[in-house]
């Protein structure tokens, strides 16, 4: 078996409204969708975090590695195309497009074998995950005291345990934000706050210690992502955990941060970081660093089973007869692809998650709704 053909698909909708957070706005909602095919014309399907274009671009770039190599030897690839680049490419868009690959060849290779991904990587210990939900997004209008407060009313209705806020803004309103939605909720909801690196050291530990009465379970992306530093500072000065990891890539960028002890709760994107190969290597690090791994979520159905099927295998730290265990991030804002390309969508029923079962990704593509999202 060889791989005979690689196709990318630049996935791009325009959102019923616009919505912000810390440091950008979504207009838009795109993706880049990665196909490889063997010449036994057995498709495998992978997602690109990040800008779909470029990434795109960086697919076709790899592509005289891929044409005619063996679809199976998903880490010799990853050592060639992580090599193709390396001096130029260790981190970012590059990283990004051989995630996309990664996922596409796990996915191959689960078919090849008739086995869920998990089970290829030597699971699963986990069969199902408690969902948390990713929203509350900022609109161009209103009061976010009012309808934030509303939409996370609306996921703890649906039966979810655990939201994520965001922040960012400015501390006192921030402040206001998480006190509302707190007082709303009640004190058992699960709540973070993610504040998409748009503070700096000062006002993360400003907001860090207006809140930290509040029960926060982390706090996500307080500062910049080179920041460590910065983050150690935040650290420092609270009691709420600290979260990041989802502008970081390989196993290479990942030990800096846990060597340095900069982040409790470890978020390596599965369509970003390098992809199954690398997140199962960066998972087992983490593990013997002694940090919890949460992966970051964003993006179709391919992202959201990939992360799934890592999800499965991420090992208990400590093992224990009521172990930690992670929690998927569940985004619920607007992504008109997201469910649309999978002939059956991957939903929560009561905030939990079924770890898909079927061969490889255990998704199957509606090529026809595909093809109404792609700009390319
Ligand atoms: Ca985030």
């Amino acid at each position: 078996m060889k791989i005979a053909e690689v196709k990318t698909y630049i996935l791009e909708t325009t959102l019923s409204e616009p919505f912000h957070w810390a440091i950008g706005e979504a207009v838009k909602r795109g993706s880049c969708v990665v196909e490889v095919i063997t010449d036994d014309r057995v498709s495998g399907w992978g997602e690109c975090f990040g800008p779909a274009r470029p990434a795109a671009a960086m697919v076709e770039a790899y592509k005289p590695w891929l044409i005619g190599a063996d679809p199976l030897a998903t880490d010799k690839i990853w050592q060639d195309l992580y090599g193709a680049f390396r001096d130029q490419g260790q981190k970012g868009v590059p990283i990004c497009a051989i995630s996309g690959i990664d996922i596409a060849l796990w996915d191959l290779k689960g078919k090849h074998f008739n086995a869920p991904i998990h089970q290829l990587m030597g699971g699963p210990i986990r069969t199902e995950v408690a969902a948390y939900a990713t929203g509350t997004y900022r609109k161009r209008s209103g009061d976010p005291l009012d309808y934030i407060v509303k939409e996370v009313l609306g996921y703890q209705a649906e039966g979810f345990t655990a939201c994520k806020i965001k922040v960012g803004f400015q501390v006192d309103e921030d402040a206001a934000l998480v006190a509302a939605v707190r007082h709303a909720v009640g004190p058992q909801f699960g709540l973070m706050m993610d504040a998409n690196h748009g503070y700096d050291a000062i006002d993360a530990i400003r907001l860090a210690q207006a809140v930290e009465h509040l029960n926060i379970i982390w706090f996500e992306e307080p500062v910049p992502p080179e920041d460590l530093d910065g983050y150690l500072a935040v650290k420092a000065s609270t009691s709420i955990p600290m979260a990041g990891g989802e502008c970081e890539y390989t196993r290479f960028g990942f030990r800096e941060i846990l060597k340095a002890g900069a982040i409790d709760y470890l978020q390596p994107d599965t369509c970003a970081a390098g992809g199954l190969s690398e997140c199962k290597k960066i998972a087992d690090m983490a593990n013997a660093f002694g940090v919890r791994m949460i992966p970051h979520v964003w993006g179709t159905g391919i992202g959201l089973s990939a992360s799934l099927n890592l999800m499965a295998v991420l090992p208990h730290n400590p093992p224990g007869r009521r172990p930690w265990e992670p929690m998927l991030e569940f985004d619920r804002s607007e992504h008109p692809a997201r469910q649309a390309i999978m002939k059956t969508p991957i939903e929560h029923v009561n905030g939990i998650v079924q770890i898909p079962t079927g061969p490889g990704l255990g998704i199957e593509i509606d090529r026809q709704a595909l093809a109404t999202f792609c700009v390319n």
